[in-house]
């Protein structure tokens, strides 16, 4: 049974990213086997319930108030328009649906209302996840309450190359959030984006981050940049499909009992690139045809992609196989 881990050194991870192709994937598929089904993927949906004017920089992304952007402000959701569109994300087949806000942090005034949201999609029997910007321990602890299963809150790339992506947070800003939903009891999910400009050393630092947490997230999202017209990041390249692949087996070798997501940027993979990613290791993707505000695959590719495969699609959490 591979050991589940927190002392990961890059020189190590950088030799595991050196494998020969074949040699990468066996390893991670070994270790995949040992914790999970490899033919069952999860399903999640996303709703942005609160877009764009984002105080953040975040410079990939279309919501943020500092770029010019086709996304304009809208308000908080009603909590009907959200039970709406929650019931519609579980008839295409999603088990957890994630609510994202465009804030810092949440206003004291929303907060309420977004835990209603969160109570009235868990009584449709879905699993809740929200992102809402950075919480302290007390906005932890009410989310918990409430019974929110997942907190997403990404570290987004290695802690050298933050501040060339974001400056108006800082990355020990992101690992506060985290200790703080970690001490509520809120299941993490925590992952980063490629394709940024980062060297390849950024890219096993943020893997190894998040492996070297105190708790492994039990939620991975690896995103592809998925570039947005009027933001800093508009014409950054293309990653290497290989490259990516390779990101994946390593993220599941160093994090062998966490759902690993295939997330933004899905909609550039072809199927064969997406086959690869779930041999070495991926094992949930984002249904419906948007992820956030930029493309998704729809869940009909999303069927046939899964049928040609032998994949199930699961319509409940996904959770490791054995403890160790
Ligand atoms: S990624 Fe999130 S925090 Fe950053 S600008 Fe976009 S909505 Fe705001």
């Amino acid at each position: 049974m591979a050991t589940i881990r927190h002392d990961w050194q890059l020189a190590e991870v950088t030799n595991l990213y050196e494998l020969s192709l074949n040699e990468l994937l066996l390893q991670a598929h070994t270790v995949y086997r040992q914790y999970f089904d490899p033919n069952q993927v999860q399903m999640s949906a996303l709703l942005s319930i609160k877009t764009g004017a984002c105080p953040e920089d975040c410079s990939y992304c279309g919501q943020s108030g500092h770029h010019k952007t086709k996304f304009t402000k809208e308000s908080l959701l009603s909590v009907a328009k959200v039970v709406e569109c929650a019931k519609a994300a579980k008839a295409k087949g999603a088990s957890r649906f994630c609510m994202g806000a465009a804030w810092r942090s949440p206003p004291e005034k929303d907060l309420p209302k977004v835990i209603e949201m969160i109570k009235a999609v868990k009584a449709l029997g879905l699993e809740t996840c929200v992102t809402l910007g950075m919480l302290d321990e007390e906005q932890a602890d009410q989310l918990k309450t409430a019974g929110l299963d997942y907190y997403n809150h990404n570290l987004d790339t290695s802690r050298e190359f933050y501040a060339n992506i974001i400056s108006t947070r800082t990355y020990q800003d992101r690992l506060t959030t985290l200790e703080n939903l970690r001490k509520a009891g809120i299941n993490v999910c925590c992952g980063g984006i490629l394709g940024l400009g980062e060297s390849l050393t950024d890219r096993l630092k943020l893997l190894i981050g998040l492996a070297n947490l105190p708790e492994h997230p039990q939620s991975v999202p690896i995103n592809q940049l998925a570039q947005t017209p009027g933001t800093p990041l508009e014409n950054a390249p293309d990653m290497d499909e290989i490259e990516f692949v390779r990101i994946v087996a390593v993220a599941r070798i160093l994090l062998p009992k966490s759902v690993i997501r295939l997330s933004a940027g899905r909609h550039k993979m072809s199927d064969s690139m997406q086959a690869l990613c779930f041999f070495a290791g991926a094992n949930s993707v984002f249904v419906d045809d948007k992820l956030f505000l930029t493309a998704n695959p729809d869940c009909v590719d999303d069927n046939q992609l899964f049928a040609k495969l032998g994949i199930q699609p699961l319509r409940s959490e996904l959770a490791p196989i054995s403890e160790s």
